[in-house]
């Protein structure tokens, strides 16, 4: 339905005819004169239609248009020094695709702004914004990066069911649902499924899901639903294999995103890429918060305040936006960690970006006997875990892996909150659309 994308339609292609299609994003009568700017996924483009020299059928169809609505015109390109970028199109056909209603819900020009709830509640309309479907195409690309970066670094790419009998990690921040005449619920993580893949020799598997969560957050990080890279690897010397993996990978991303140079001009943003990402012990966290004020008792996990402090310190200290905090407290980790010097630490990590956990991960324990002692210290049905266990039976290899929250990542690269780098956020209040 075009020759051309807006965004192709340059002073060069003066006097060539061209068709385009997009929506009607203004539209200036000056009486003589009748300017409409058509926009489509590559732009803008100025029609201009004149009184004595533009068909009667094109000027009368241009006093019918209403915004927002879907137009295919056909005609020639003129170079115009006072046109937008120098160009324009002079219109012989101009045909109503699809009429939009009028008022419209949302300001696309963005004359007027709107607040988060209603652009959310007109999420198709928002994103005809050109700064807000930027956003999604930067995901795109960071999407692409990490499969192309797995893909290189010899990951398999695999689904897991997103139904399951039982908890994966024993937490209670689960959605049930009714499974014929059963109850299961929406998977909170592939965890227990990843690792089975560990037992079957495929080695490294990789997989972009959903994680459900029934949390009753509240805040600009946490969704219901939200969206991972998680990963699993065997035959690993410990956790610093896995974090070398999770380093480079996220790396790749933030270098992927700094080169969408025309999505980041859009959006007004610049986005700096990190060497290497700084790796901190939990008791020296503790140390660098009590240093500046904040008193963490050892064996708690980092609240809120604490790893917005955190990420302050680290940039303001260490110049770094990105750093792992490693070896956290064995009790506060999940139960298939593995521990470190005794039953003090463990071998896992969380990642930070800017004062926002963006990943966690570790080596787990492939050892049957201590994982069903960590199973029973959590007061957790081992019977609930038997077909994950089973796998530890018949010849299991030390294995880690981690979750990297694509939303977080998102929303911290551009400074964002979650509900905006998401299309349709899932959270205590929205379920549509
Ligand atoms: P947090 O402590 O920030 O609530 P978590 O430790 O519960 O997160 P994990 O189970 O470690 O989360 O999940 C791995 C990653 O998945 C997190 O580091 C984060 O990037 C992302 N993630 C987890 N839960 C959510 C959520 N509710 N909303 C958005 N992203 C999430
Ligand atoms: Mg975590």
């Amino acid at each position: 339905m075009r020759s051309h994308y807006s965004g192709e339609i340059t002073p060069g292609l003066d006097g060539k005819s061209v068709t385009i299609s997009g929506w009607v994003h203004e539209i200036r009568d000056m009486g003589k004169l009748k300017f409409v700017i058509l926009r489509d996924r590559g732009g803008f483009i100025q029609i201009t239609a004149k009184k004595g020299v533009t068909p009667d059928e094109v000027l009368s169809a241009i006093d019918d248009l209403s915004k927002e609505s879907v137009i295919r015109v056909e005609g020639s390109v003129i170079r115009n020094d006072k046109a937008p970028k120098g160009v324009e199109i002079k219109p012989e056909k101009l045909e109503v695709i699809s009429k939009a209603a009028s008022p419209l819900p949302l300001d696309v020009t963005q004359k007027v702004d709107a607040d988060l709830d209603t652009r959310l509640n007109n999420r198709f309309m928002d994103i005809r914004k050109p700064d807000i479907s930027s956003i999604f195409r930067l995901r795109g690309e960071i999407l692409s990066a990490g499969r192309k970066f797995l893909k290189e670094n010899n990951f398999i790419e695999i689904h897991t069911p997103k139904i399951i009998a039982s908890a994966s990690e024993g937490g209670t921040e689960l959605f049930p649902i009714s499974y014929f005449d059963r109850e299961a619920f929406l998977a909170q993580s592939p965890q227990l499924y990843k690792q089975m893949m560990m037992a079957t020799g495929l080695d490294r598997v990789y997989e972009i899901t959903t994680y459900f969560r029934a949390e009753e957050h509240d805040t600009r990080r946490h969704l219901n639903e939200a969206t991972a890279i998680d990963m699993e690897m065997a035959f690993i010397k410990d956790d610093g294999d896995v974090m070398d993996v999770l380093e480079n990978l996220v790396l790749a991303l933030i270098k992927k995103a700094s080169s969408c140079e025309n999505e980041l001009d859009i959006l007004k943003k610049k986005i700096n890429v990190p060497e290497r990402i700084e790796r901190i012990e939990y008791d020296d966290v503790l140390k660098l918060l009590r240093e500046h004020g904040k008193k963490l008792p050892w064996g708690e996990d980092l609240d809120t305040e604490s790893e917005k402090l955190l990420g302050k310190i680290m940039l303001k200290e260490f110049g770094s936006e990105l750093y792992f905090i490693v070896h956290f407290p064995l009790a506060i980790k999940p139960f298939y960690t593995m521990p470190f010097k005794g039953e003090k630490y463990s071998r896992s990590f969380d990642l930070g970006y800017k004062g926002v956990e963006i990943a966690s991960g570790g080596q787990r324990i492939h050892d049957l006997e201590l994982l069903s002692k960590r199973i029973k210290h959590f007061n957790l049905n081992p019977d609930n875990f038997e077909f994950y266990l089973k796998a530890f039976r018949y010849g299991m290899p030390p294995h880690g892996g981690f979750g990297l929250g694509i939303d977080r990542v998102m929303m911290q690269i551009l400074d964002l909150s979650i509900r905006e780098v998401v299309l349709f956020p899932r959270d205590r209040h929205r379920l549509t659309p």
